[in-house]
């Protein structure tokens, strides 16, 4: 057998492999075996680590587009001096995702404009970077998804859907109220995580109002919030609106460029 069909059976089994990046690289990989006198370990080594490396980076993308972040910041991005109720070593702690190994929940409390959602993006990012499934959705969505999923017969697809990610992000809970379809629907997307896989979750109201965006039924609500408290941190965060902060920094600065002082 000649070392001209040797090879070009090599790029037929890899081909069939679908190893393209590896395929890619074996012309330039075989002449630095020759020119070097790799052993033959050597270079099946750096061979399989250039398709392993595709692998790889198509895997974190393709689990960063589904975690359907919206914004690209990170736990890094966060200023805590804007933000002193914010403690930057429990930030970190939760940065290390150890609290996705045993299921345990994030609970960002706080008005508008404080940094939940920011948080609770960077933790998504972490987990991204890290290998983990994540998906992110605001509390509105997710009740309309689950609204057209009851319609058109997905029901439990679609619940289904919501217990896959190892970390869900459910972002601004409590800033409508929800029908009780949509409530019952959290509510279930809750349970079924219960113990099995965390959510972090922004919310705008203490937990002592939750009642309200079950339209004040309180069963719905405590029992929710039994399951999402059970195991759970809980971070209030009570500074002034960042947005707000900036608005007045720029309006300062202003005020200084016309005053001159
Ligand atoms: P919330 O979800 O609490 O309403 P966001 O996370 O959306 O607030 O923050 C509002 C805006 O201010 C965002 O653009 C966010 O990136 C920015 N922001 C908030 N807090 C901080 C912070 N401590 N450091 C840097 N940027 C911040
Ligand atoms: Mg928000």
């Amino acid at each position: 057998m000649s070392v001209g069909s040797d090879y070009q059976r090599l790029r037929a089994h890899l081909a069939f492999l679908r190893m393209a990046a590896a395929a890619e690289a074996l012309p330039a990989l075989l002449d630095e075996a020759i020119k070097n006198k790799l052993s033959n370990q050597a270079f099946l080594e750096r061979l399989l680590a250039v398709e392993v490396d595709a692998v790889d980076e198509r895997r974190r993308a393709s689990l960063a587009r589904f975690a359907s972040l919206p914004s690209p910041f990170t736990l890094a991005d966060f200023d805590y001096t804007a933000q002193p109720s914010v403690d930057p070593k429990l930030i970190a702690e939760l940065g290390s995702l150890r609290f996705v190994d045993d299921a345990t929940n994030v609970l960002f409390i706080g008005p508008p404009g404080v940094g939940k959602t920011m948080l609770a993006v960077g933790l998504g990012h972490a987990a991204v970077a890290a290998g983990m499934r994540t998906y992110y959705t605001t509390a509105a969505e997710l009740a309309a998804k689950c609204h057209r999923a009851a319609l058109e017969g997905r029901w439990a697809t679609t619940m289904r859907f919501y217990a896959g990610p190892r970390l869900l992000i459910i972002d601004e809970v409590g800033y409508l109220p929800l029908p009780a379809e949509a409530a019952a629907a959290l509510f279930q997307v809750v349970s079924q995580r219960y113990l099995k896989g965390s959510i972090a979750l922004t919310t705008n109201l203490g937990i002592a109002s939750w009642g309200k965006v079950f339209n004040d039924d309180p069963m719905v609500a405590g029992a929710m919030l039994d399951r999402l408290l059970h195991r759970s941190v809980v971070i209030n965060i009570d500074g002034d609106s960042y947005r707000m902060r900036t608005h007045r920094a720029r309006a300062e600065a202003t005020r200084k460029a016309v005053n001159g002082s």
